[in-house]
């Protein structure tokens, strides 16, 4: 099974996310840490049911999967995985990041895995399924987003299953802050409103095109 993760890929970068849709804060974030870190892949995975929003529709994982592809189109370093939609329910990190190790072992390499996550989504980590096992797996890339700034020592103790046994597999990174937000972008698009410079061109497009999030247009769950 292939994630288009080359063999030669030492260091990968995993963004999780609905991505419904996604727009250029999760693309530079993306970017910056695979900079700072001098990662070889970043991997883009959407979410088959995303775990804490079960009780919300949101766009068939076909769309979101499709603008993820058009996002990504042209950067060499990112690709996209199908492997949450393809295991469907609800989509746990931990079990993901298991196969991706176990995928690694399969090809007898050494990867080294960093999750990328916001410092608002690593917040409500505690309530994620099995954390601990998910920082056993890989390491912690947190970046800030306005309104959530990078945590200190302290605050990192607090929210990391371990406390202070786990600093050391999170590793903060500093990158621009863009306030953009897929909500923002389905309430933009829902009201016909311009959503352009806050998603790429062909993502915008494709939202257009599906008439994606537009009232008339009853949103499906993946
Ligand atoms: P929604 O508005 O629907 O909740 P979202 O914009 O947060 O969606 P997700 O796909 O849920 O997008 O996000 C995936 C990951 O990217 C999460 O860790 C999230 O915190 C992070 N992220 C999303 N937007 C930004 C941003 N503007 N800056 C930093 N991190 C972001």
């Amino acid at each position: 099974m292939t994630h288009w993760i080359e063999p030669a890929d030492r260091r990968v970068g995993i963004l999780g996310g609905t991505f419904d849709p996604i727009h250029y804060g999760h693309l530079v974030i993306a970017e910056q840490v695979r900079e700072a870190l001098g990662l070889d892949r970043v991997l883009f995975v959407p979410a088959a049911l995303p775990p804490h929003k079960l009780d919300e529709e949101v766009a068939a994982a076909t769309d979101r999967a499709a603008m993820v592809e058009l996002a990504i189109a042209g950067n060499p370093a990112f690709a996209m995985s199908e492997i949450e939609l393809r295991r469907g329910g609800p989509s746990y990190t931990a079990d993901t990041l298991g196969e991706l190790v176990d995928e690694a072992a399969r090809q007898g390499v050494a990867r080294e895995l960093y999750f990328i996550l916001s410092a608002e989504a690593l917040a409500g980590l505690g309530s994620w399924h099995d954390p601990a096992r998910l920082l056993e797996l890989a390491r912690l890339a947190v970046v800030p987003r306005p309104g959530a700034p990078l945590p200190d020592a302290a605050r990192l103790v607090s929210v990391l299953p371990g406390g202070a046994a786990s600093v050391s597999r999170v590793v903060c990174v500093e990158t621009v802050p863009l306030a953009h937000s897929a909500s923002d972008v389905r309430v933009r698009a829902a009201s016909g409103r311009s959503i352009r410079y806050l998603v790429p061109p062909a993502v915008e497009s494709y939202i257009r095109d599906h008439r994606l999030y537009r009232s008339d247009n009853p949103r499906r769950t993946a």
